[in-house]
């Protein structure tokens, strides 16, 4: 290495690292130069401290684990951001913890309109469901609703149903329910968006929602208050990435005011993370608005945010029975779930994308569901050529024995995400283990079983439905056990689960030669650790937190 003048220095050292660089070809270094937003060194202390200047920036490591920026692959910004304001309710169990909960988060709340709780548990009073009386017995004179951690089911008291006006019940497009009870009045437990929507929108947050309810565009249009107050939600929900070592997202819902105001706050600071956005198809559409996706793509094209992808959710969830299934539900034996699309009706969403050059990613639970995507994207293939297209199937928490060769016979990404089986991380066993019935444990969440047959797994939280944090996600899928001893290992290894949140999400958006490793030439994307994560015992690697986040060259958090 040869240094010759002031030009030559870096921008940002990082030094004193065990730099765990994700390129086998380099896979260990001390230190790392940046300059102009990508890397320019990488190797020991003594060689990059030579890069050095007097306006060089420097970050001392500390001996802690210096990574690629971790690659957030399947989450919801806008939304996530939104809900860190609402009441937390993950571990309240219990009616008595569940009413002072909601209570004090009231009485901290006089002037709101509608109170949202989150993150509640299906099985938060037991065996016994909720219903608006026991949410009219805690808080009678307010509207309030609460959401389960999947974001599929939402429980609203009386007040919110009536305000909202579904308490008489209302007829919903397919997979979408409000449940109603023996005095022809809703229970209060309200299944799938289309049904909780109007209570949501009492909190004020249609315009967060829209991206994730119908990928359209805010009617009226937002007013410059608006606007600023929506740009300052997104900057909340980046600098929660950022906090959390995250340097790139990719979204899975959006439209293009979300593009937009990304946009906006790009023009006016800068991104604290790279996000792209795909556009999001309902089943009420018609292919021809797949000229929106083209424009999107078209039109936001950068390594700081881009589109090109388009989202579809094609079943709900197993904790629901919305999740679409080959066999009935074990706990449920008349029933398989009622899919968004028909199968054709997908088959031919999927060949009028894929023939646009766009990738495609589709939110499918139940083996039913992988099943019905998987053919359409052969569909795909067989009528416009086989193309790179990385065509991604999220969640995939049940699959067949028949399909799980099929994701490297076509090029399939397969997007898990290791807080989600039950007993991994937040979730309860119960009721999904019970859904899925014993015999079809052996493939739920099959994420060895996958990429043994050669499938590209992809790692991810789907934030607010768990916690963001990266490395409570690597932790999980290290420590993840059967959930009975003749059941298969699906634990990935350390290395494993960090390439899951960085080398795999790069390879998801076609970015594999720009981020993902640290390597020159690579944007400075990188996450400095408190400790060493690879001499941390497994059990302990949640007390590992990201202390500085750099992406693009730039401090975008520090401890
Ligand atoms: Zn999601």
């Amino acid at each position: 290495m040869s240094v010759t003048g002031a030009g030559h220095n870096a921008d940002l050292i990082v030094i004193n690292g065990r730099v765990l660089t994700m390129d086998e070809d380099n896979p260990a270094a001390e230190a790392v130069a940046v300059k102009d937003g990508a890397i320019v060194a990488i190797g020991s202390r003594a060689a990059v401290e030579r890069l050095k200047g007097p306006a060089t920036k420097v970050i001392d490591a500390k001996g802690g684990s210096v990574l690629p920026g971790f690659i957030e692959a399947h989450m919801h910004l806008f939304s996530g951001a939104a809900e860190l304001a609402h009441l937390q309710l993950a571990g309240v169990h219990g009616f008595e913890a569940l009413q002072s909960a909601i209570r004090d988060h009231a009485q901290t709340r006089p002037d709101a309109k509608m109170l949202v709780g989150q993150g509640v548990d299906y099985t938060v009073l037991g065996s016994e469901r909720v219903t608006r009386h026991h949410l009219d017995a805690i808080l009678p004179d307010r509207p309030f609703a609460m959401a389960a951690p999947d974001h599929h089911t939402m429980w609203a008291n009386t007040m919110a149903l009536e305000m909202a006006g579904v308490l008489q019940g209302q007829q919903l497009g397919p997979g979408n329910e409000i449940v109603m009870g023996d005095d022809g009045l809703a229970t209060g437990e309200l299944r799938e968006g289309e049904a909780f929507g109007p209570v949501l929108d009492l909190a004020g947050e249609s315009r967060v929602r829209l991206g994730l309810a119908t990928g359209g565009e805010p009617d009226p249009t937002p007013s410059a208050e608006e606007r600023a107050a929506d740009r300052d939600i997104m900057r909340r929900g980046l600098a929660w990435c950022a906090r959390h070592g995250i340097t790139s997202v990719q979204n899975m819902d959006g439209n293009l005011y979300q593009l937009e105001l990304l946009a906006e706050i790009e023009a006016e600071e800068g991104l604290a993370c790279r996000v792209q956005v795909p556009f999001h198809y309902k089943n009420f559409m018609t292919l021809d608005m797949l000229d929106k996706a083209s424009a999107m793509a078209e039109r936001y094209d950068s390594e700081w945010l881009s589109s090109g992808i388009v989202k579809v959710f094609y079943d709900g969830v197993l904790d629901s029975w919305t999740a679409v299934m080959i066999e009935p539900y074990a706990d449920r034996p008349d029933w398989i779930g009622e899919p968004l699309f028909t199968p054709q009706q997908f088959i031919d969403l999927a060949v009028a994308v894929d023939k646009r050059g766009l990738q495609i990613a589709v939110h499918s639970i139940g083996d039913g569901a992988v099943r019905a995507v998987l053919d359409g994207y052969e569909a795909a293939e067989q009528a416009n050529g086989r193309r790179d297209s990385r065509h991604r199937v999220e969640h995939i928490e049940v699959i067949t024995a028949a399909d799980v060769p099929r994701f490297q016979n076509l090029g399939v990404i397969a997007s898990m995400q290791p807080p989600h089986p039950p007993g991994a991380m937040g979730f309860p066993l119960e009721p999904t283990v019970s859904r899925i019935g014993a015999p079809r444990w052996p493939l739920s969440y099959a994420w060895r079983t996958l990429k043994n047959a050669g499938a590209r797994i992809v790692f991810a939280s789907d934030w607010p439905v768990s916690p963001i944090d990266p490395i409570l996600g690597i932790q999980a899928a290290v420590l993840r056990k059967p959930w009975a001893k003749t059941d298969p290992d699906q634990s990935f290894s350390l290395y494993e689960s960090i390439a899951g949140y960085t080398v795999e999400g790069a390879y998801a958006e076609f970015m594999e030669h720009r981020k993902g490793r640290l390597k020159t030439g690579y944007l400075a994307d990188i996450v400095v650790l408190s400790a060493d994560i690879e001499t941390t015992a497994p059990e302990a690697l949640h007390t590992v937190r990201p202390v500085t986040t750099i992406c693009g060259g730039k401090v975008t958090y520090q401890a």
